[in-house]
């Protein structure tokens, strides 16, 4: 589809980059496995030589998620973390890098642990106060980093100011937009230079692959993440891209249910007796619930609640649940339940975690396409066993 941006979301979710093979008119694009293309002479080809290079599913998969984020160019990796990885060999030694402090474990983790020893320094900051990030400015940022809604406090991020706050300083600003997905918001058209994903998560939703994006209107950025995705080679494979096409197609309706699930949960467990607190942007006293109401279009399907009783009763309600899975990850159609202090954010610092909010009665929850009814009675009863936990 050419005029794809004139087009509304739930129509781009299905048709974007993607027009019937001119081939045999299969309506869904085919799997290309070939490693090599044929070139009728040295240099001259139908634009694919290599398909670490480029590979027709894939490009295809690429033009799609660059049309669903208002991009001009998209770029598939093998994972999220791959994605991320590909951004920050952008940078050199010696540049710094301002994050929000609420991050992806696996964000963290990479930050610290990989491109630190590696001469590129990062400073975490409490990002929903803007201020925090004009103070952590080095004349050597290159790169802020926002993730929003943030994982797993559900805080929300102001991208607009931030964004202002980046340009002004001549840093890449970038969006992890896993949690939230273009559906609900667009960093893009919001001033973010490039945006994140891990396609693992919504953009897939059916908890069969992993991968990452990176998606850009910037020229030149693009040009350089092109080139390392060639040159480092993280890349996705074509049924991987087949699998990430096919999800996408109902990410607009699943979204809604996810979106609709979670708001009526959160409502719900904001008065349960075993809640002590919860985490939803979607909550009137949610303390950016109206900023959220301004950038995003709902309020996403991602819960974090604190269970009464601490990691006692929050082991045994991880352990009762039967329809939310104890499982790491997220955004697919089965509900998840997870414990962040010992699961997903488990590779950062104790004290860290304690400061960011990460207790151990966190527990986030991925709410699924199942009967809303049913996922009630199940977190129910886990809850109600939880608090048995203490009597004992
Ligand atoms: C899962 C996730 C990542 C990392 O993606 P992978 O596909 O697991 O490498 C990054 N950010 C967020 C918000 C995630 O949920």
């Amino acid at each position: 589809m050419s005029d794809s941006r004139e087009r509304h979301f739930d129509t781009l979710a299905i048709h974007a980059g993607q027009a019937p093979d001119p081939v045999s008119g299969a309506v869904m694009t085919p799997i290309t496995l070939a490693s090599t293309f044929a070139q009728s002479s040295p240099g001259v080809h139908t634009g694919f030589e290599y398909a670490r290079t480029g590979n027709p599913t894939r490009d295809t998969l690429e033009r799609h998620l660059a049309a669903l984020e208002g991009g001009a160019h998209g770029l598939a990796f093998g994972s999220g973390c791959a994605a991320m990885t590909a951004l920050l060999q952008t940078l050199k030694p010696g540049d710094h890098v301002v994050s929000c402090n609420d991050v992806y474990g696996g964000t963290f983790r990479l930050l610290t642990k990989v491109f630190g020893p590696a001469g590129i320094d990062t400073t975490f900051v409490e990002m929903t106060n803007p201020e925090n990030v004009e103070h952590a400015l080095r004349p050597t940022t290159r790169l802020v980093w926002i993730e929003t809604p943030t994982n797993p406090m559900l805080k929300v991020i102001d991208i607009e100011r931030i964004a202002d706050i980046g340009r002004a300083a001549s840093a890449t600003v970038a969006v992890d937009n896993t949690f939230a997905t273009p559906v609900l918001q667009r960093p893009l058209e919001l001033g973010a230079d490039v945006v994140m994903h891990s396609l693992t998560k919504y953009l897939n939703g059916h908890s069969d692959v992993v991968g990452g994006a990176l998606i850009t209107s910037d020229d030149s950025l693009h040009e350089r993440l092109r080139f390392l995705q060639n040159a480092a080679g993280a890349i996705m494979s074509p049924f991987d891209s087949f699998l990430v096409l096919r999800g996408t197609k109902t990410l607009p309706v699943r979204m809604q249910r996810h979106c609709a699930s979670a708001a009526a949960l959160a409502d719900w467990l904001s008065s349960h007796a075993a809640v002590e607190r919860i985490y939803y942007p979607g909550l009137k006293d949610h303390p950016q619930h109206e900023l959220a109401s301004r950038q995003m279009a709902e309020f996403g399907g991602m819960v974090s609640l604190v269970v009464r009783g601490g990691l006692p009763a929050a082991r045994r309600l991880l352990e009762r649940t039967e329809l939310f899975t104890l499982a790491e990850s997220l955004g697919g159609v089965e509900s998840l339940i997870e414990h962040p202090a010992l699961m997903t954010h488990g590779s950062i610092p104790k004290d860290k975690r304690l400061a960011i909010g990460i207790a151990d009665g966190l527990i986030r929850l991925s709410v699924g396409l199942e009967a809303l009814d049913d996922l009630q009675q199940d977190l129910d009863s886990a809850l109600q066993e939880s608090q048995r936990a203490l009597e004992q």
